[in-house]
């Protein structure tokens, strides 16, 4: 096998691997790095997305909320059904086999575009050169004309409550357990406090939320943050704002949390906890200090609105680097790094990223919240649209939450858009292509939409911005 590449990616993750299939589309010859192991020892490409998080996670909330469903809400639609029950092992099982297939198929992408996927570990030299260490091999020396680095992070610890692997874990050990909790706790109500929460929730634990900032879901848009709070309370889990944590130590059967709040210093006991407090760009052993790659004060490798990092034909992308790390802003990085390296035109619009959150309501946005508008002293209008109307919405009898859409008062181009509801995940796309084009929310509300749909409530949300929605009382 050659030891020359023309591009050397370094992780197979969301950002990798997709900056080494475009890579090799642009007729380079490439090899990406992966250093994965599945917990049998076996390479696994696709990274924390796929083996540990986007997709596990979604397979689980999939399958909990249809547990829910069934014990919960068919009876509503005439559906009886007697001794529902969770199969957890079964669950956790079709979780596994979908990572499975998932992960084989990046193996068969790289194949069909000719990407050289090598197992084991890489570390950037002087001079383009990576020292690639096979997980049971000897290191070999690969030159390559550009070297992306892609690769990723680990979750935060807190020092006051160390991972241990059992009853304190990580996103990857709450996506693991072998049985529910009775009473789980979660550290920090974020994105993998509330998608972890919820599965837990549903399957019938008892769950604790602890979040240290006063208010709930600070980077989404007020209301719709307050709108997602109540239907989380609904739900019950348990959460409690401005919870800061101070210590935790195991106890006989598992751990005593103690926590200061306005309210002063408060124990709890739960069987399990999450530590879910955000993560780290991961850059252990990976760079030469001659390598002339700067790493800032967080960690993060350091690059420019194009990932070029401060070592020339070095590129860095995905969660190592600044932005939200979420999987498919690492993927347009790749893509963009990748065709710049072939000389094409390569671009990434940061101001348009959605973000979704999976949990029921879903929640889902794109662009500006109303907070950060004001702030920035820019004037807007508003538009919301609650899916209390929306006869999709109904006849799904998932017909909480709103859709919000805020356009410059000026020039109508749209600002942001915000949907806490049904599929807002999926709604959210057509948000994205319209701020993409600069839309406006004329362009909206111009648009045919098929009736009956959950996307009829953007419509109306965008005709509520001027005041015109046909099915809402408009004030
Ligand atoms: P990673 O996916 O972390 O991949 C990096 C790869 O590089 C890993 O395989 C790692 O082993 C490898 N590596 C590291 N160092 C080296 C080295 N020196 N040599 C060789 N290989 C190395 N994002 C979403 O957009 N949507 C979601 O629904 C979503 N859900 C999530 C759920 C959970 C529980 C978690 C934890 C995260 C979730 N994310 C989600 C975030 C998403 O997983 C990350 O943003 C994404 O994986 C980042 O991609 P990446 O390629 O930059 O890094
Ligand atoms: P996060 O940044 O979303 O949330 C962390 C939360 O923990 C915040 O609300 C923060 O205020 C709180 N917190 C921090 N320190 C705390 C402390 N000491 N005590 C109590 N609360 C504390 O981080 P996360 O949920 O760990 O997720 C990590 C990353 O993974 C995120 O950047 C996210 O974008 C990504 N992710 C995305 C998805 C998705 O796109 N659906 C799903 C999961 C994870």
């Amino acid at each position: 096998m050659s030891s020359k590449f023309d591009v050397v990616v370094i992780g197979g993750g969301p950002a990798g691997y997709v900056a080494a299939i475009r890579a090799a589309q642009n007729g380079l010859s490439t090899a990406c790095i992966d250093a994965w192991l599945t917990p049998e020892g076996k390479p696994s490409l696709g990274g924390t997305c796929l083996n540990a998080g986007c997709i596990p996670s979604k397979a689980l909330l999939e399958s909990s909320e249809l547990l829910h469903r069934a014990r919960h809400e068919f009876t509503a639609h005439g559906i009886r059904l007697a001794g529902v029950e969770l199969d957890l092992q079964a669950m956790q099982a079709r979780k596994a086999a979908i990572v499975a297939q998932l992960c084989a198929g990046i193996q068969g992408l790289f194949k069909a575009n000719g990407v050289t996927a090598l197992a084991g570990h890489g570390h950037l030299l002087p001079g383009n050169k990576v020292r690639f260490t096979p997980a049971d091999g000897e290191p070999r020396l690969l030159e390559a004309g550009n070297v992306v680095l892609a690769t990723g992070s680990t979750p935060t610890a807190l020092p006051s409550l160390p991972f241990d692997g059992e009853r304190i874990v990580d996103s990857a050990g709450a996506l693991a357990f072998d049985a529910v909790p009775r009473r789980l706790g979660v550290i920090g109500a974020g994105v993998i406090g509330l998608e972890l929460g919820s599965v837990w929730r549903r399957l019938g634990a008892e769950v604790v939320v602890l979040e240290a900032m006063d208010r709930f879901l600070f980077m989404a848009d007020g209301q719709i943050a307050k709108e997602a709070e109540r239907q989380f309370r609904r739900q019950g889990l348990d959460i409690h704002l401005g919870a800061k944590v101070q210590s935790g130590e195991r106890t006989a059967g598992g751990v005593r949390l103690r926590y200061e709040d306005r309210q002063g210093s408060h124990d709890i006991e739960v069987d399990k906890v999450v530590v879910a407090v955000g993560r780290r760009p991961w850059t252990e052993g990976l760079l030469d200090p001659l390598a002339g790659v700067t790493v800032d004060a967080r960690g993060f490798i350091e690059v420019d609105a194009h990932c070029r990092t401060t070592a020339a034909g070095v590129w860095a992308i995905g969660d190592v680097v600044r932005g939200p790390m979420l999987a498919h802003k690492g993927s347009e990085e790749g893509v963009m790094v990748a065709d710049l390296i072939a000389g094409r035109y390569g671009h990434m619009n940061y101001g348009i990223i959605p973000s979704v959150i999976y949990t029921t309501p879903e929640i889902a946005w794109v662009g500006r919240t109303e907070e950060e508008l004001g702030q920035a002293g820019i004037t807007y209008k508003s538009g919301t649209f609650n899916f209390a109307a929306s006869g999709r919405a109904k006849a799904m009898d998932q017909a909480a939450g709103l859709v919000k859409v805020l356009a410059d008062a000026g020039s109508d181009e749209l600002l942001g858009v915000h949907v806490c509801g049904p599929m807002a995940g999926e709604l959210i796309a057509e948000a994205v292509v319209a701020m993409e084009f600069q839309g406006t929310a004329e362009d909206l509300q111009r648009t045919i939409h098929a009736h009956p749909t959950l996307a009829e409530a953007v419509h109306e949300a965008a005709l509520s911005v001027d005041r015109r929605a046909i099915h809402a009382i408009n004030r």
